[in-house]
Parts: C-alpha cells; structure tokens; sequence
C-alpha cells in the first residue's frame, strides 16, 4: 500500500559528475599563464575524477566516519594506533597519485608551483582534511632535505608518489608521511615557553640522538612515521626528528592521550601527546628550533591560502548550482537581482582568491629572484590572514544561499563552512599572522620597498588603487604602537591592494573593475551582496563556471 501526502519539487540534485577543472576558466588560464600548460592534462582528469559522484562519497564517508583511536591492543600492550575508515586511505592514495606531497621537488621543471597549486586546489574543494597530513609532509621536504644523512635513508619514502599505510619501521615502507609538533597547553603562538625537554644521548648537535620528555597540546596526523618536533635542549629550543617506530621495529615512546573532537576537520586525525623519553634525531642547528620549523610552516602556509580559496571556489560553485536550479516567487533564484548581487560578490571574491594564491605558488618557484623573495615573505602571512578569514565568512554565506538546506549535513555546505575556520587557527592564528607582516616589513626593509614599489607600478595610474598604496604607505609610518593595534587594517589593505593589481592584470576589464569598486569604494557593504549598482552581475555569474 502505498500513502503519498505530496509530489517532491524544487528541491536541488547534488552536484556531481563534472569536472571541476573544465569548468574553471580562472584556473585554467592562470595554469596557461604560469607555464603549467604541461600539466594541463592531469589536471584534466583530476577535475574530472574529484567531481564523480564516487570520490564525492568518499569524501562524505571521510568526514562522517572520523578516525578512531586505539591506545592498548588485546593483551593490555600499547599500540597509539588509528583507525581510519577506507575512504580515508582512498582519498590519501589519491592525493599521493596526484603528487600533492611532492610534486615540485619531484618535477623540478618551470611551471611547476603552479601546476602543484592547481592540482591542491582542486583536490581541497571535494574534501580538505586529507591536505593535513600531505601539507606537513609537503613542507618537511625543504627541512629534512638539508639533513644529508637522514635524507639519504628517508628520502625515496618522502618523495614518494604511493601511499603505504602500514605502520612498520620507515626503511620498510614505500612511502611516508611527516607532521610537526610545536604547540603545547602553555601555548602555541608564543612557542618560545616550550617545556619539552632534549637529553643528549650521545653526543650532541645536529643529527645526535636525544631522548625527549614532554607534551604536544595539538599534533596533528599522529599515525605518521615522524614528526618534527620542537624541543628545549642545552642549546635551546631545537627541532628533532621523532619517528613513529625505531629501526629495530618498536614503538617510540609516543603516546597518544586521546583525539580532539573538532567543530570541522572531521576525516583528519588531531591528537594530544606525551613523549616518554622519545628517542629522536636533531634536525638543524642546535638552539635555532624556532627558525627551522619555521621554513616548514612558510610552505603550510601557502597550503592554508590554496585549501581557503578552493573551499570558497566550491562553495561558489555549490550556490550557482543551487541557484540555477531553486524557484522561489515565481523565478529562479538566480534570477533574482538581489541573489545575482550575492553570487557575484563571492565569486569576484573566490576568484581573486586563486589569482593571490597562484601568483603566491609561483613566488615559492622563483626564490632567490628577490622580488619573488619578498611576496614569499610577506604575502604569504598576509594572505594566510586575509584569504582564511574571508572563506569563513563566505561559506557562511554560500550556506545561507541553500536556506535551511545549506545548514544540514545531508548537503554539501555545512561541512564547507565547518572546515574553513581551521585554515585560519592553525599554523599561526590571525593576529600572529598580522604581526609577522609588520615583523618581515620592519626587518626587511628593502624587500618592503620592493614589493610596493612592484605593486605602484602594476596600479599604473588607476585612481582606486593608486589611492590605496598612498593610504597603505601613510599607515606604515605610524609610530611602532600604532601599527601594531592597526595591523589588521595595514595588512587587509596591503592584501587587496595586491589582489586589485592581479585582477587588474588578468581578469577581464568589468570584472577587474567591479572588484576595484566593490572593494575599495567608499560606500562598499559590510556584507557580501551589496555590490554597488552600475556592476554587471550577470557578466560575473556567466563566466565563472563553465558546465
Ligand atoms: C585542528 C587543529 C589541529 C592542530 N594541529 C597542530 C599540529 O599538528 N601541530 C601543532 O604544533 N599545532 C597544531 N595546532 C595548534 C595551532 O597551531 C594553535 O592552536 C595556534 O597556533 C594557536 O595557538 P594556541 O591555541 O595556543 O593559542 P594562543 O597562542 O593562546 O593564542 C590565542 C589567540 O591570541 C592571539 N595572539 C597570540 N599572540 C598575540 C599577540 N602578541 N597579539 C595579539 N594577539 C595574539 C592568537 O592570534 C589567537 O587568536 C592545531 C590546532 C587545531 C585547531
């Protein structure tokens, strides 16, 4: 018998079954532009395989069956163990096949930043808490690789494009991942009050044996073969080498005290952490801790900014697509004028995101050139604070796109609102983030006057920006005080100002302007949605996703 009290309609179809780098002409222009037309094909099948609608469902799976921690095995002994779901080890065979751990240092040919930026930007809109554990390794790479003796045993594993989950010795593995450890209960900003102890083992220095007694507050991927970890030795503050397991085959004395239950990030494993006399190995100069795991956090960094843009990138995409498709008073809602000016804004919004985030890459590819020095230094803290803090707010508003359905986890926002917040916390929260602009401006003054002296000459003599860069200089010369309760607003300007020159530079004239005025015009809202009249939403909506 069959009761029906209503017919099902306008109610969306998921989105799936596209290819998420077709249909991005952003993206597939900015690969063209920065030499990475090689790669073009990859990223083409790459697009098309995130979109289907089976690697959607690992994701979802991914996030809905969060990692479990086993601390004892049957017989009582101590295991530290994870379990993760098999969408999990899916989606990480994945990122490893597309060379997101490795694939600069793998292919070190001109364009390649770009391509590695394209391909995480792709991978991260379907599911980002996989880019936890590939972002670490990704960035131990530049570290570890200085620590010759080290790096010829663990070298291969590093680089290595398979993924093998196995927990055994790392000489027995085929492929490895690597996390960082710095921050402890006491605090993880100011890490210089570290309390985890370093006791030379024998001999001491780089590459010595130590034995370290302490905590990790957060350390993230606990299931990885090492970690690198900050430490206070003799010297002071150190980095070390902890591995997961000791050459013999036993357990580091590394226990894990239990998994942070987290508001997003849910697939990903963050774990608290005691070292019981862990043995491990001193990477980098004793006492110079601090700017040795520093390196490793410029490039997770930049990962942050790729992993920001491609959540706003998706949730832009999700609201077209729900707006195409939903009728409310007698039309589409993208029809509507007030739901254009709300879509056009996140998508000039997402849009100038990935233009930051791939000039940013393609800084990293250029070092020692010094202007590519200079963007390295001090946009990448300013774009970690900006382009983090505006995906939150706009996956907040692409779920109020979808109305009550947005704000449900059988659909596709909530876990993109959820996981945004994370890329600004971690790796150096925002205010952090703000202050080390100001530290890298004050330290380094010539690549200060460098990099806006580049950005002068890329504003020509459009007013709006020309403008702003006097504002922006005016600002810096405050008093040391004053730029310090300011930074917020010094490096928010500095940061558009940047993205105005990038879209004034390569997206079309109207859209370009429309970012210009929306951004920097007086009479600008505080909310995403109120674009001044003259701009021409629809000329923004038609070319951002091309199905
Ligand atoms: C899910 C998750 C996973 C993580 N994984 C790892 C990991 O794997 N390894 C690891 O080492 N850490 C990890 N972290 C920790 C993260 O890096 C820290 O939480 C972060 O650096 C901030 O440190 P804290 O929590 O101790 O906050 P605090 O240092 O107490 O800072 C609190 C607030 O004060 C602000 N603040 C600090 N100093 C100043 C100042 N001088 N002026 C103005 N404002 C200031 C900060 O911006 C922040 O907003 C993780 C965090 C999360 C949420």
């Amino acid at each position: 018998m069959q009761w029906s009290t209503h017919d099902i309609h306008n109610q969306v179809a998921a989105l799936q079954d596209y290819n998420l780098y077709d249909s991005d002409p952003v993206l597939q222009a900015a690969v063209e532009r920065q030499g990475a037309g090689w790669h073009a094909p990859a990223l083409r099948q790459q697009g098309n395989l995130l979109g289907e609608a089976a690697t959607l469902a690992l994701a979802e799976q991914a996030n809905r069956h969060g990692p479990e921690l086993h601390t004892h095995n049957a017989s009582g002994h101590r295991i530290d163990q994870i379990e993760f779901h098999p969408s999990w080890h899916a989606l990480m065979a994945l990122t490893r096949s597309h060379g997101l751990v490795s694939l600069p240092f793998t292919q070190p040919r001109a364009g390649v930043w770009a391509a590695y930026a394209a391909s995480q930007y792709l991978h991260n809109q379907i599911e980002a808490g996989t880019y936890c554990p590939i972002s670490m390794t990704f960035a131990s790479i530049p570290v570890l690789r200085k620590e010759s003796a080290l790096f010829a045993r663990i070298g291969p594993a590093l680089l290595s494009h398979i993924y093998d989950a196995r927990d055994l010795p790392v000489e027995q593995k085929s492929a490895m991942l690597v996390g960082m450890g710095m921050t402890e209960k006491q605090g993880g900003s100011d890490v210089r009050g570290n309390t985890t102890r370093a006791v030379a083992l024998a001999g001491a220095g780089r590459g010595a044996e130590y034995a370290l007694t302490g905590h990790k507050w957060f350390f993230s991927a606990p299931m990885c073969d090492a970690h690198l970890v900050l430490a206070r030795a003799e010297e002071g503050l150190s980095c070390f080498y902890v591995p997961r397991r000791l050459p013999d085959g036993s357990k580091n004395r590394v226990e894990i005290q239990r998994l942070k239950d987290k508001l997003g990030n849910r697939s990903n494993a963050s774990s608290e952490v005691e070292f019981k006399e862990a043995w491990a190995l001193m990477v980098g100069e004793p006492g110079r801790g601090i700017p040795t795991i520093l390196e490793m956090a410029t490039y997770t960094r930049l990962h942050n900014v790729i992993s920001s843009a491609a959540l706003m990138r998706q949730a832009s995409v999700q609201a077209l697509h729900y707006t195409r498709h939903r009728e409310a008073f007698g039309k589409r809602l993208i029809e509507q004028p007030l739901m254009a000016s709300v879509l056009a804004d996140l998508l000039l919004e997402s849009e100038a995101a990935l233009l930051l985030a791939m000039h940013l890459a393609q800084a990293f590819e250029q070092t020692p050139e010094p202007l590519s020095q200079a963007w390295q230094r001090i946009i990448t803290p300013a774009a970690k604070f900006w382009v983090c803090k505006r995906a939150v707010e706009l996956t907040g508003e692409a779920m109020e796109v979808f109305g009550g359905n947005g704000y449900v986890e059988s659909g596709p926002m909530a876990r993109l609102f959820r996981e945004a917040p994370v890329n600004s916390i971690w790796e150096g929260s925002g205010n952090v983030m703000c202050l080390d602009v100001l530290r890298a401006l004050s330290r380094e003054p010539e690549a200060a006057q460098r990099l806006l002296s580049d950005l002068e000459s890329q504003a020509g003599d459009d007013p709006l920006l020309g403008g702003q860069l006097h504002a922006l200089r005016a600002m810096l010369a405050q008093t040391p005080d004053t730029l310090e309760s300011n930074a917020r607003r010094i490096v928010q300007k500095l940061v558009l100002i940047a993205q105005g020159c990038l879209m004034r530079a390569h997206a079309p004239g109207t859209i370009a302007d429309a970012f210009l005025r929306s951004r920097f015009d007086g009479d600008g809202g505080r909310v995403f949605g109120s674009l001044p009249p003259v701009i021409d939403r629809a000329a923004i909506i038609a070319r951002a996703w091309q199905d």
